[in-house]
């Protein structure tokens, strides 16, 4: 068939490989959700559905991409890993970038009303996606072990901020009186003020969220992916995250183990 005069457009549609033999990391954030969960009414620091709701949508998204070996999240973030050798849309990055930030965004929305019923959607939520290349596990390893970081970091600052703020403080005198704090300072606050213990408070908010495939069961038992209510929240030690472990669709396992836990392959 004789092709149309305007196909020379497509010519204009330039590829965008990523470079074979390199780890990828997808990671999405959502826009705006600073106004997002003040609009949704988000117990802060934080909102414990919105977490579970932000992990729904990450199984989602490993359960469809089974080359995602092992996602992070924490607050409005998510990282997903694809294995070295993917061959996913041959590794075309506005493809990948696109298509697990879409289906990311729609999960989330999908399951809004499961994770938060009390609370309507009052508009379109929408979430931005980048794509980083890593050439070795060393670098894969120090680049969860950042965002692990940056999880702690805003959520010493967050526990004392709002500590303050419900004591009464206004968010200026807080953040005034947070101004020049470091970590061991803002621990003591938090005990000596308001008896909170930082190391008591709940994994999944210190240290975020690890999704990862759980290996084949050697019975034939199957097993079942957890209910909103019931996501383990322990720590497991068989996670091997960078082995290539044969998976179930739903075999996939929310954890809040630290990142040291990974093994270099
Ligand atoms: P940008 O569009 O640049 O990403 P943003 O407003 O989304 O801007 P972030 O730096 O991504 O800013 O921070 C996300 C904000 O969303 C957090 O600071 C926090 O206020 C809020 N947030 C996200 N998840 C939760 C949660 N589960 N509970 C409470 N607050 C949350
Ligand atoms: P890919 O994932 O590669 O895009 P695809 O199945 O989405 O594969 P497309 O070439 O994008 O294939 O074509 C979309 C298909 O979706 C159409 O061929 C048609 O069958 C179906 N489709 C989309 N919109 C409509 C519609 N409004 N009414 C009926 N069929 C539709
Ligand atoms: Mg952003
Ligand atoms: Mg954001
Ligand atoms: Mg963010
Ligand atoms: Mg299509």
């Amino acid at each position: 068939m004789a092709k149309s005069r305007f196909e020379y457009v497509r010519s204009y549609e330039l590829p965008d490989p990523l470079m074979p033999g390199t780890f990828i990391v997808v990671r999405i954030d959502g826009r705006g959700f600073h106004k997002f969960s003040d609009a949704h009414s988000f117990s802060k620091p934080n909102d414990r559905r919105a977490l579970d709701l932000m992990d729904m949508a990450a199984k989602t998204v490993m359960d469809e991409y089974k080359d995602v070996i092992m996602a992070f999240g924490e607050s409005d973030e998510y990282s997903f890993l694809l294995k070295k050798n993917t061959k996913l849309y041959n590794r075309r990055r506005s493809k990948i970038a696109s298509s697990i930030v879409s289906l990311f965004t729609s999960a989330y929305v999908f399951n809004w009303s499961r994770y938060l019923p009390n609370e309507p959607l009052r508009y379109s939520p929408s979430f931005d996606s980048r794509v980083v290349l890593y050439p070795s596990a060393k670098e894969v390893r120090d680049y969860f072990a950042w965002r692990q970081a940056d999880t702690h970091i805003n959520n010493l600052y967050n526990t004392v901020f709002w500590a303050l703020v419900q004591s009464g403080q206004s968010t200026a005198e807080a953040n005034k009186a947070l101004q020049g704090t470091d970590s061991k300072d803002k621990n003591e606050l938090l005990f000596s003020k308001f008896d909170i213990n930082y190391n008591n408070l709940p994994a999944m908010y210190r240290k975020g969220s690890t999704c990862v495939r759980k290996p084949y069961p050697s019975t034939s038992t199957s097993s079942i992916a957890p209910e909103p209510s019931n996501i383990p929240s322990s720590t497991s030690s068989h996670n091997s995250p960078l082995v290539e472990t044969p998976t179930r669709a739903a075999d996939i396992e929310v954890t809040n183990s630290t990142t040291n836990t990974i093994a270099a392959k």
